[in-house]
């Protein structure tokens, strides 16, 4: 039978592509809502460096071409300004559907567009997936657990999100988008995928996004104080985005539909983002019985700036800091840079510092936004055990990779070029 939508879009067989003799694996055409975003533009060097004809959609609300201009002439490589909100004919074997703002200060900018183009955006998306016979797969959200009352969060969680607060549009259009997917996986047998994607970050996120992680590394290097909301206590564990793009295409290329979660597990609080990782700057071993913490200096702060947060961290006011320096091992000098070696080489041997903490601080607290989760944490045994795949890069080798795009960015905004 053919249905209204149906004899508007005629229905295309699936399953297009034609093996070319000789080749063994069939080269599949692949769309990429949101493409041009952070995410979005990561998965796409996966997919044309894998050899796939990538088509992006990408209404380019945050997302920029200039994530994507080096597949600009290649013919495997095609780009449609496109609002998902309307329909789109295409013929693919997959459709990755990404197009959403995913930073707070994006998606709240325009809540009512943001719950739209999660609804009518994937409901089109799973129009075209019926009709193509395409395989959808469907970029929710830790979100989906709201402010979660289970810790770590199971896929099985149901959640606890308010569905009226300034967050709604984009955990409840979450929400509705993994409702529709299940409804056309059940009713209309589309094969669909669900990843729900814990905070991530990297090169190409926005660099005034909002996001914390991009925010920190930006206020870094633009020597600004570094906004802390709230008390800086609620924690979120952060994924590096090529940890994220494998989860992806593992998860499209299973026979799972899950949901997953696809996140780090590693937790940390706002506080010891902020504080452990001011991003460049010297590294320092700080060694206790028998395990070591590795501290980085702000070397755009003086010492006496340094310490309040470190005193925050462990929860004291007065305190005495006794940093025993073992130098720095080949890779804390690869990541931290000569810098970092550099004050490494200077305080060689043993070094303590003696010091009561004063109250200026380098970091600058701002009262936090409604409703924010006040804990987040994937537990991902499930990917794990079904996709194979766990997160390989911790934060601190993660970081520095994005610092220096960062760096190279905001250097370009100060001489004018842009970007
Ligand atoms: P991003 O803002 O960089 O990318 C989103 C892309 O979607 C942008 O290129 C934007 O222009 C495009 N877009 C937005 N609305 C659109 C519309 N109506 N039509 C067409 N294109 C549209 O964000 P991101 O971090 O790359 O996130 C990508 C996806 O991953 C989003 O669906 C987001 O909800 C999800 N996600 C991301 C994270 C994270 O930490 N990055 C966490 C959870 C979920
Ligand atoms: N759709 C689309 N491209 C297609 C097929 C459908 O954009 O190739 C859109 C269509 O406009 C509709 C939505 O997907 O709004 C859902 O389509 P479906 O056929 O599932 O539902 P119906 O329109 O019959 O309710
Ligand atoms: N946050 C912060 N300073 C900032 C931006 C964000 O302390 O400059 C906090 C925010 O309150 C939240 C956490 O960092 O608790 C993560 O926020 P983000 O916007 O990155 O992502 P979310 O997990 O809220 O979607």
């Amino acid at each position: 039978t053919i249905d209204r939508v149906s004899t508007r879009f005629p229905v295309i067989p699936a399953k297009l592509g034609r093996v070319p003799a000789g080749i063994s694996r069939r080269r599949s055409r692949i769309v990429v809502t949101g493409g041009a975003g952070f995410v979005g533009s990561h998965l796409v060097d996966k997919l044309i460096k894998r050899g796939d004809d990538v088509i992006v959609i990408d209404n380019f609300f945050t997302g920029r071409k200039e994530n994507l201009v080096h597949h600009f002439g290649n013919p495997r490589f095609e780009l449609i300004r496109h609002d998902v909100v309307e329909p789109i004919l295409l013929e693919v074997d997959q459709i990755y559907h990404l197009a959403c703002p995913a930073s707070p200060v994006h998606y709240k900018y325009n809540p009512v567009k943001t719950i739209i183009s999660l609804s009518m955006g994937t409901l089109n998306m799973l129009g075209l997936a019926k009709r193509i016979g395409a395989r959808f797969l469907l970029t929710s959200t830790s979100e989906v657990y709201g402010d979660p009352l289970e810790h770590p969060q199971k896929e099985t969680y149901w959640g606890n999100v308010n569905p009226i607060g300034e967050r709604s549009c984009y955990d409840e259009g979450k929400r509705t988008a993994e409702t529709l997917a299940m409804d056309y996986h059940r009713g209309a047998g589309v094969e669909v995928r669900i990843a729900r994607i814990f905070n991530t970050y990297g090169p190409r996120m926005c660099l005034d996004d909002g996001r914390v992680v991009s925010n920190f590394v930006a206020q870094a290097i633009r020597k600004q104080p570094l906004t802390v909301y709230g008390d800086g206590k609620q924690t979120r564990s952060f994924q590096y985005v090529s940890d994220l793009v494998d989860g992806l295409y593992a998860l499209m290329e299973s026979e799972h539909v899950g949901p997953f979660n696809l996140g780090n597990p590693g937790e940390f609080t706002m506080l010891e983002l902020a504080e452990k990782y001011p991003l460049f700057g010297g590294a320092h071993g700080l060694v206790g019985l028998g395990f070591k913490v590795v501290l980085s200096l702000n070397l755009s702060m003086g010492w006496e700036e340094q310490k309040q947060p470190l005193a925050n961290t462990f929860g004291l006011s007065n305190w005495t800091l006794f940093w025993i320096e073992l130098g720095a091992s080949r890779r804390e000098r690869k990541e931290f840079g000569v810098a970092g070696a550099g004050s490494m080489v200077a305080m060689p041997g043993m070094l303590v510092v003696k010091e009561t903490i004063d109250s200026s601080a380098t970091i600058e607290f701002r009262p936090n936004t409604a409703d924010d989760p006040h804990m987040r944490k994937p537990d991902i045994s499930k990917a794990k055990e079904l996709l194979n795949w766990q997160p390989k890069v911790s934060l601190r080798e993660g970081l520095p990779l994005m610092v220096s795009d960062f760096q190279n960015r905001i250097l370009n905004e100060d001489e004018g070029k842009g970007f």
